[in-house]
């Protein structure tokens, strides 16, 4: 982790006062895979609000809130990734010409997910020589794409439904044990699907990229801004485009059992900023009622 210099909580960086009234809401603690809410609220306008988590910065985008504007933002942490502790996050936005950052610690608390053995054919679990160059570029080409950071908010809560009848399978974040070999926890959801079933998009949102990997099988990723990326595996058909603008529900592709599977089904993984969460939680709860449960802090 990162050293963070000066712990003063909600300090304010520039001692020139503005007449804003600006405030921050994050969650004092939250489950480990996770997704929770973020915002920033402010009698006035202000420019390019982030916010910065698990060494990942978020643009986030203002727009107009009952009492005057609002940034909202999702975050998470990956299971497999991070370990339960004490996080920093970090706020910034510019207001009356004045760049204000303030800093908050967020306490993940641990969560079990338990261990699922599956037995799946030999090579996808030690992969031929001659496919690792293969893996090794669709690696590359996944990193790039969940990197992706656009600002314009299209995302929305709870998500819309990638299936129009959604039977968990496999739990998110079980420590997966692969011919007996452990791996790292499952990043999504999988749903139970027959081949052929409609996929759609649960947000609206660009297609960033497509393909047939060698692990995932046919494989859809859309962006829909602030870091929100959603992840579509083991397609038999896919019927977008990188590039492609999609609307919340547009059918997307075809669910099957392509890449490393033990039978048809759809994975879905919900990416924020870099970390996959829990897909299913999210479906339960809205971004009003997970702020509720966060702290608030004056920054000005
Ligand atoms: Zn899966």
């Amino acid at each position: 982790m990162k050293k963070f210099s000066l712990v003063i909580l909600f300090s304010l960086i520039f001692s020139v006062k503005a007449s804003a009234e600006t405030w921050v809401n994050f969650p004092a603690s939250w489950d480990v895979g996770q997704a929770f809410a973020i915002s920033i609220t402010s009698d006035q306008d202000y420019q390019d609000p982030t916010v910065t988590w698990q060494n990942r910065t978020v643009k986030l985008d203002v727009e107009d809130g009952g009492m005057g504007k609002i940034s909202y933002g999702l975050l998470g942490s990956y299971v497999s990734k991070v370990k339960p502790g004490e996080y920093p996050i970090v706020f910034e936005f510019t207001q009356n010409k004045h760049r204000y950052k303030a800093r908050g610690v967020i306490k993940l608390n641990p969560k079990e997910y338990p261990k699922e053995e599956l037995h799946v054919q030999q090579k996808m679990i030690s992969p031929k020589k001659k496919d690792l160059p293969r893996i090794k570029k669709e690696s590359q080409l996944v990193g790039q794409a969940l990197k992706t950071m656009s600002s314009k908010r299209k995302w929305r809560t709870p998500p819309g439904k990638p299936l129009d009848v959604m039977t968990l399978t496999s739990h998110y974040g079980f420590a997966r044990v692969y011919n007996g070999v452990p791996r790292n926890g499952h990043a999504a959801a999988d749903l139970r699907a027959a081949t052929g079933t409609d996929v759609k998009a649960p947000f609206a949102g660009t297609v960033i990229l497509t393909g047939n990997h060698y692990f995932a099988g046919g494989s859809v990723y859309i962006d829909s801004g602030n870091g929100v990326i959603t992840v579509f595996f083991h397609l038999s058909k896919i019927l977008v485009k990188p590039g492609q603008k999609v609307e919340d529900g547009t059918v997307i592709a075809k669910s099957g059992s392509t890449g490393r599977v033990t039978g048809p089904h759809l994975h879905y993984g919900i990416n924020l900023a870099g970390q996959f969460v829990d897909p299913m939680p999210m479906y339960e709860t809205s971004i009003t009622k997970m702020l509720k449960l966060g702290q608030q802090a004056q920054v000005n």
